[in-house]
C-alpha cells in the first residue's frame, strides 16, 4: 500500500516560490516530522481529501474548529443563508449581538464580550486589558504553553523554574520579552516564587486550562484552584485561554468541567464554525475597560464579520442545544485511546498517552508528561515514523509531537476501528 501525492509535491514546490516555506502558518510544512505537506481539496464529514483524491480520516479538524465534522449541514446552510448581501459592512450588526449573547449563555463567567478574527488577537488583546486595568506591566505564562503569535508569548522559559524571559524568536525585543515571565506548567510554586520577586507587578497570568500546545497535558490535581487563589489574592488577572478547549471540552469550555473560575476568558477554533473568529470577555469590570466603554484600544475592521458570525452562531447554537454531543465525544475518544493502550501493551511498548475529553496525545516516551520538560523526552524521531505509517494508512494526524488530536463527532465506531486497525499497523512497522 502506497498513497501517491505527485500533485501535492508539484504543489509545495511551486508554493515555495511565492509563500515564505511554502505555507501560511509553520507547522503546515511538515517540517518536524519530515516528508511534504499535503495539499487539500475539500472535507466531508470525518474525511479529508487531498488534491491527489486521497481520502484521510482527519484526526486534527482544522486544529479543532471541526468539533461537528467537516461540511456540517447546519453549518454550510447558515453560511449559505447568510450570503447575499452580507459579506461585510464594518458596523453592528443583530447576529453580533446574538453571538454575544449565546457566549454570555454558554460560559457563565463571561459577562461582556468582544469579537476579534482569531485566537491570537483574543490573547493580545486580553493581556493589553488586563494591563491597563490593573495599571501594571508584567504577565506570567508557562512553558510549552502556546497562545499565538503575540510578540508577549513567544518566549522561551530557559531550564530555571523562574528564568527571565527571553525572546523566541527574532523580531520579539528584549524589552518586551523581560515583561513575560515563565514557569512549568503544573508547578504552583514556581508561581509563588515569581511573584515575591515581583511584588504589584504582575498583570495577569494566562495560560491553557488542559494545554495542547506541548501535547496534551492535564492540570494537576488543585494547580487550577491554587492559581486561582493567587490571583485573587495578588489582584492579578487570570486569564484562561480557552482557544482550544473552549465549546470542545464542555459546553462552558475546560472552567466548567474543572469547577474553575477565571477572569477572563480567550476564545477561537470552535466559535468560528471554520471560520476566522476570535473572542475574549469575562469580568464586566474588566470588560468595561475596553474602548469605546473605557480607555483601553482595540480595534477590527472585520470583527464581527456577518458571514463568520452566522458561521459560528449556528455551531455554538448546535453546540448548546445538543449537549449529548459531549458524551458522544467522550465515549468516541475513550475508545481511541483505550484501544490505542491495548494496542502496545500487546506489542509490548508502553508509551504515554494523555487525554481529556476529545483531545488526546501519545507521547514517546514511557515518563509521564505534565509539563514541557517531559514532554521534551518524546522520541521525535519515532513520532515522524509513526506519523508517516499513519498516514500511508489514511489517518491524517498533528504533524508535530507538540500538538493534541482532536477528535469530530462525525467518528464512528466503525471509523475508530479502522484508526486502531492502522495504530496497531504503524506501531508494529516503526517496533
Ligand atoms: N491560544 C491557543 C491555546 C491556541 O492553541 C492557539 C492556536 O492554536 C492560539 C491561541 C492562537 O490562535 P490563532 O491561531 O487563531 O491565532
Amino acid at each position: 500500500m502506497s498513497l501517491t501525492h505527485t500533485t501535492s509535491q508539484e504543489l509545495f514546490q511551486r508554493a515555495q516560490q511565492s509563500i515564505p516555506g511554502g505555507v501560511n502558518s509553520p507547522v503546515r510544512a511538515f517540517r518536524a516530522v519530515g516528508g511534504q505537506p499535503l495539499f487539500l481539496k475539500s472535507a466531508k464529514g470525518a474525511f479529508l481529501y487531498d488534491e491527489d483524491g486521497n481520502q484521510y480520516l482527519d484526526m486534527i479538524n482544522s486544529w479543532g474548529p471541526m468539533i461537528l465534522g467537516h461540511a456540517h449541514e447546519i453549518i454550510e446552510k447558515a453560511v449559505r443563508d447568510a450570503l447575499p448581501g452580507s459579506l461585510s459592512f464594518g458596523a453592528p450588526t443583530k447576529r453580533e449581538v446574538e453571538m454575544a449573547e449565546l457566549i454570555i449563555s454558554m460560559i457563565p463567567s463571561v459577562e461582556k464580550v468582544r469579537m476579534v478574527n482569531s485566537g491570537t488577537e483574543a490573547t493580545m488583546s486580553a493581556i493589553r486589558v488586563a494591563r491597563g486595568y490593573t495599571n501594571r506591566d508584567k504577565i506570567i505564562k508557562f512553558e510549552g504553553c502556546y497562545h499565538g503569535h503575540g510578540d508577549s508569548f513567544l518566549i522561551a522559559a530557559g531550564s530555571g523554574a523562574v528564568t527571565l524571559g527571553v525572546p523566541d524568536s527574532p523580531g520579539v525585543t528584549k524589552g518586551v520579552a523581560n515583561d513575560t515571565l515563565t514557569a512549568p506548567y503544573n508547578d504552583l510554586a514556581a508561581v509563588q516564587t515569581l511573584i515575591d520577586a515581583n511584588p504589584a507587578q504582575i498583570a495577569a497570568i494566562i495560560l491553557e486550562p488542559v494545554v495542547g500546545n506541548m501535547g496534551l497535558v492535564p492540570p494537576a490535581e488543585g494547580f487550577l484552584q491554587g492559581l486561582r487563589d493567587l490571583c485573587t489574592k495578588e489582584g492579578i488577572v487570570f486569564i484562561f485561554d480557552e482557544v482550544m478547549t473552549g465549546f470542545r471540552l464542555a459546553r462552558g469550555g475546560a472552567q466548567e468541567l474543572f469547577g474553575v473560575t477565571p477572569d477572563l476568558t480567550t476564545l477561537g477554533k470552535i466559535i468560528g464554525g471554520g471560520m476566522p473568529v476570535g473572542a475574549y470577555g469575562g469580568k464586566k469590570e474588566i470588560m468595561n475597560a475596553v474602548a469605546p466603554a473605557g480607555p483601553v484600544y482595540q480595534a477590527g475592521t472585520l470583527s464581527g464579520n456577518p458571514i463568520a458570525m452566522s458561521a459560528g452562531l449556528a455551531a455554538l447554537t448546535y453546540l448548546n442545544e445538543h449537549v449529548e454531543v459531549y458524551t458522544q465525544l467522550q465515549q468516541i475518544s475513550d475508545k481511541l485511546v483505550t484501544g490505542t493502550k491495548k494496542n502496545m501493551q500487546e506489542l509490548g511498548m508502553n508509551y504515554t498517552l494523555n487525554q481529556v475529553g476529545s483531545m488526546f496525545s501519545l507521547f514517546f516516551t514511557e515518563q509521564p508528561v505534565t509539563d514541557f520538560a517531559s514532554a521534551k523526552t518524546s522520541d521525535l524521531q519515532l513520532f515522524g515514523k509513526y506519523f508517516h505509517e499513519m498516514l500511508q494508512r489514511g489517518i491524517y494526524l498533528a504533524p508535530s509531537q507538540f500538538e493534541t488530536l482532536f477528535v469530530s463527532a462525525a467518528v464512528t465506531d466503525e471509523l475508530a476501528e479502522q484508526y486502531l486497525t492502522a495504530n496497531r499497523e504503524a506501531i508494529q512497522a516503526i517496533k
